[in-house]
């Protein structure tokens, strides 16, 4: 599987961490208290990391308000603004089928006009990836193809969930241990045939591994769908969605609220799949964004 060379940000971030980690070892005594400060400045670092590429996030200020912003797509999709009244910052998911060069979102201003934010989306290769699935997950029968068209009109009423901002921070703990592949955003060809972009990271774990919720959030879909067989969304807020796919196991409900590390599902190989793994698909503004973004670097 091809690596992807990370975003100039996410390469800079992890340097300063790397040296963050490095000053903290030499100059502190290995005090408790010291050492959860040094965790602190490490982990005060902006989550999601900003990569305006096809598959990225934007970080586009707002400025200072009193009140938080609200601030749309130029598709008039509301975004999530987080910070402060001392800067307010909209998260833009960029979707993979951006086109580089200049962009703009819009900011609601209270009783004056719109205001319009203009940035750049900097190109991103993707590399290709061949799979071999059973042929009946690519070339759908008319009884599949009417069940992905039911499934897939479902999927666009849940992906449209947009609730109150979240209140912490948006550094996520990976939901299962095991190799991440950088597989977002390849472009896929399944038997000989061009599909979607990958909009998930694969992480491979053996089927009934428990998968752990990344940040604080509640269940807004459970099913069984023909490509991403076992399916949960969580809503983290703000149209923070995330997703997980092939499951084996889902316990738990449609309403149930989760804690960062609560188990509520577990891995599987249901729908198309060529075997085992968590896809882990990470939503703003109903864009499928890289995952990466949001955790440590590992
Ligand atoms: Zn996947």
């Amino acid at each position: 599987m091809a690596i992807q060379n990370p975003p100039f940000s996410l390469q800079a971030s992890t340097r300063r961490n790397a040296l963050i980690g490095t000053l903290g070892a030499l100059l502190l005594p290995a005090a408790p208290a010291f050492a959860a400060k040094a965790k602190a400045a490490a982990s005060s670092e902006v989550w999601p990391h900003a990569a305006a590429v096809p598959g990225g996030v934007a970080r586009l200020s707002l400025g200072a308000a009193a009140a938080r912003p609200v601030a749309r797509t130029e598709d008039d999709l509301p975004l999530l603004v987080v910070g402060d009244p001392i800067e307010w910052t909209a998260l833009v998911g960029i979707p993979l089928a951006a086109q580089p060069g200049g962009a703009r979102i819009v900011r609601r201003a209270e009783g004056g006009a719109d205001q319009p934010i203009a940035y750049a989306i900097a190109a991103k290769q993707y590399s290709e990836q061949r799979l071999k699935v059973a042929p009946g997950k690519v070339d759908l029968s008319p009884e599949d193809q009417a069940r992905y068209e039911r499934e897939r009109d479902h999927q666009a009423k849940v992906m449209a969930t947009f609730t109150a901002v979240p209140a912490h921070d948006l550094q996520m703990r990976v939901p299962v241990p095991g190799r991440r592949s950088s597989s977002f955003g390849l472009r896929r060809v399944f038997n000989g045939q061009s599909r979607n972009p990958h909009g998930g990271m694969d992480i491979a774990a053996p089927t009934g591994t428990p998968v752990r919720a990344p940040l604080p959030g509640r269940v807004i879909d459970t099913g069984d769908y023909f490509f991403n067989g076992g399916t949960v969304w969580l809503d983290h807020g703000g149209g923070l969605l995330t997703l997980y796919c092939h499951l084996s196991a889902i316990d738990v409900k449609v309403g149930d609220a989760l804690r960062t590390g609560d188990r509520f599902c577990a891995v599987g190989a249901t729908g198309r799949v060529t075997g085992p793994h968590l896809h882990w698909g990470v939503m703003l503004n109903r864009t499928m964004v890289d995952p990466a973004l949001f955790i440590a670097a590992a």
